[in-house]
């Protein structure tokens, strides 16, 4: 079976070669390959092949909605290349419900919904509309329609011939007024291929439900990470947990709603234990994050605005206040969620959506006090100046999710940014027998050029020592957008620092159309941005700057092919905040590995260059030139090979251009 819709390349050919040798015989394959040398084509092939030749399914999993479409584009791709076997190349895009339901979708309240009230949510809408068949203003309508076997099976035949992206098929299935969740379920059957967000195998609820519509058992599944650079941290994330000021006081609002019940054999009300909690919180920032003592004077400003919490602070705490035993604050816990409960069942006969800020409260404090803190931190974090601070118990081993992926058939894990790839097979436990390849860029090096310069730097201490280092970087900048009519893009390490530029008036000298991105932006407007810009550097454009942010939407996601990005400039080295979670993160990777320094701030910090400077080249006719504005670059040789030292900017990129 040979199934490549176009002409491979060698490099792209040695990709899918040993993607097949890892199917055949049931491994592993971590493996970076850069931005555009066609990664996700050369996955999706060779593991639908071997997919269809041995009956198996593929799970391809994406971080964003744009990747997930690119891979059914793909397929399409494949299909129409091998009209003989259409009938067998088949997949579906799945997204989160709170974009599949339509009834969620186009409501508010509900579009923000976590997926476990969604899930309630629904069933109740489902079995209202089965036990009133007749009654047409119940339950759900998008449901009720899709009992209708001749809709359904005309809009299976419709996915079949069209292949949609999610997109167009929840699109399809509004105009014919059916729930593209429901139908996706049917479908999701006698696919091959189904491309899920992360959550639908990193989630037990979520995970459960897609294998049970797939029918078949974990063994005869293949995984695919795409962009798995970001998986660690989607991990730590989704395997932390935080209670906040603002969830405390809408627990004291739910509770004075609801009648505000007594707990602790009614020695107090749950508003009152609510605002013990509150208080608690406030006085653990006060005292770790402001260094406030109990005389009330400050040590001095905090340096972050987090810090690490002694491990049991916060229950100990909360039984000195109340006086109350452990037993009792475990039976407070208990109460909290039967309550929760209860007011999630409320909600729900009212149609709205079974939320209970108490049953959260207690499923919180149920967690937290019975972690094991080898694998976590617990922190007090004074989040939005200081108006919602908040503790959180934070997850610094991604492996406490990743269990799962040794019961796929096989797993294949891939990024245009991965190195060092066993700092991913580490954290990720993958074991040592998983194969790790590294695939050289397949563009003309000639196309690329990347230089640093040693006399600026943004590093904070050096910063305040050398007033000049700052009005230096600006000549940079603004010389480079002055003198080359390309489009050129400046990306800060923050959107602090970007600010700081901009407040100094720093950008007033440049003479270009320039486009700045603003961290509040919606998607739509930022797309709006990036498309202006784009339009700039199309033929006979003059060329524009747009000013973002290292690992922000534009550097992690957006291509810019051609004449739309010629000049990268990278102001500064993204290196991590030394915030407590990241100290905490460091030295967790130092107790298991050693390597505390290189995993957690040098490659994630290479990462982000990388990813900045790959949006420069896309394909072998693409040329463009990156500049980092730092001499502490000349570190990251080791991950930026062809990058070289420029003692006359101006004249190596004039130079370059010219050629
Ligand atoms: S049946 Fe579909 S549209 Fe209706 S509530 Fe459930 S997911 Fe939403």
């Amino acid at each position: 079976m040979n199934l490549f819709p176009y002409t491979p390349r060698k490099s792209q050919m040695a990709i899918m070669q040993t993607i097949k040798n890892t199917l055949v015989s049931e491994g592993d394959m971590v493996f970076e390959s850069g931005t555009g040398s066609g990664k996700t084509i050369c996955t999706l092939t060779s593991t639908l092949e071997y997919a269809l030749e041995n009956n198996k399914k593929i799970i391809y999993t994406t971080r964003t909605n744009a990747q997930q479409r690119q891979v059914i584009l793909e397929l399409r791709a494949i299909r129409n290349k091998n009209k003989d076997i259409e009938e067998k190349i088949f997949g579906v895009g799945i997204q989160g419900r709170s974009n599949m339901c339509l009834l969620a979708r186009n409501d508010p309240e509900f579009s923000n919904g976590a997926a476990e009230e969604l899930s309630k949510f629904c069933s109740n809408e489902k079995k209202k509309a089965k036990s009133t068949k007749k009654d047409k203003d119940k339950g759900c309508i998008y449901y009720r329609n899709s009992l209708d076997k001749e809709k359904v099976d005309s809009t299976i035949e419709w996915v079949n011939q069209n292949l949609p992206t999610a997109e167009e098929f929840i699109d399809f299935c509004e105009k014919k007024q059916l729930c593209p969740y429901e139908i996706n379920k049917l479908l999701i059957r006698k696919s091959s291929l189904v491309v899920v967000p992360y959550v639908y195998v990193f989630d037990l609820m979520i995970r459960n439900m897609l294998f049970d519509c797939l029918s078949c058992p974990e063994e005869d599944m293949i995984l695919v990470v795409d962009e798995a650079h970001n998986l660690p941290n989607y991990i730590r994330d989704s395997f932390s947990a935080q209670l906040s000021m603002y969830m405390l006081n809408s627990c004291v609002m739910e509770a004075e709603k609801y009648g505000d019940p007594s707990i602790a054999d009614g020695k107090l009300s749950i508003s009152d234990f609510c605002k013990v909690l509150i208080d608690i919180v406030r006085d653990l920032r006060d005292t770790y994050v402001y260094g406030i003592l109990e005389n009330g004077i400050r040590t001095g400003p905090p340096r972050n605005n987090d810090a690490f919490i002694p491990s049991h602070e916060f229950e100990t705490e909360i039984l000195s206040r109340l006086k109350i035993t452990s037993k009792t604050l475990h039976d407070i816990v208990g109460d909290l969620m039967v309550y929760g409960e209860k007011i999630q069942e409320y909600c729900q006969k009212d149609g709205k959506l079974p939320r209970s800020y108490l049953h959260k409260l207690g499923l919180f404090l149920d967690f937290w006090i019975s972690l094991e803190m080898n694998q976590y931190a617990k922190l007090v974090v004074d989040a939005r100046n200081g108006k919602n601070p908040r503790i959180e118990a934070f997850c610094l081993d991604p492996s406490v999710g990743t269990g799962i992926i040794r019961d796929f058939h096989s797993s294949i894990h891939m990024s245009g940014t991965l190195e060092p790839l066993e700092e991913y097979r580490d954290s990720m436990d993958l074991g040592e027998n998983i194969e790790l390849v590294s695939y050289p860029s397949p563009f003309p090096k000639e196309n690329r050029r990347i230089f640093f310069v040693r006399d600026v730097t943004t590093k904070y201490d050096e910063i305040l020592r050398d007033e000049k280092i700052l009005s230096k970087m600006r000549n940079h900048i603004t010389s480079i957008c002055n003198t080359f009519q390309k489009n050129t893009m400046v990306f800060f390490p923050s959107f602090n620092i970007m600010s700081m530029f901009k407040e100094n008036g720093d950008f007033n000298g440049i003479n270009r159309c320039l486009y700045v991105e603003d961290q509040e932006m919606s998607q739509t407007a930022l797309m709006d941005l990036v498309s202006d810009f784009k339009g700039h550097g199309d033929e006979d454009g003059d060329g524009a700057a747009l000013f973002s942010v290292m690992g922000g939407r534009i550097s992690e996601g957006m291509d810019f092919p051609a004449e739309q990005l010629e000049i990268a400039v990278i102001v500064g080295i993204p290196y991590p905040k030394p915030t407590a979670r990241q100290r905490g993160l460091q030295r967790y990777y130092d107790m298991k590995f050693r390597k505390g320094w290189e995993y957690t701030v040098e490659a994630p910090t290479a990462r982000k260059l990388l990813q900045s400077i790959g949006r420069l080249i896309r394909d072998e006719n693409d040329r463009g030139v990156a500049v980092i504005l730092d001499r502490r670059a000349s570190r990251f040789k080791r991950y930026i090979r062809d990058l070289q030292e420029s003692k006359n900017l101006m004249e190596d990129m004039k130079s370059f251009m010219e050629k």
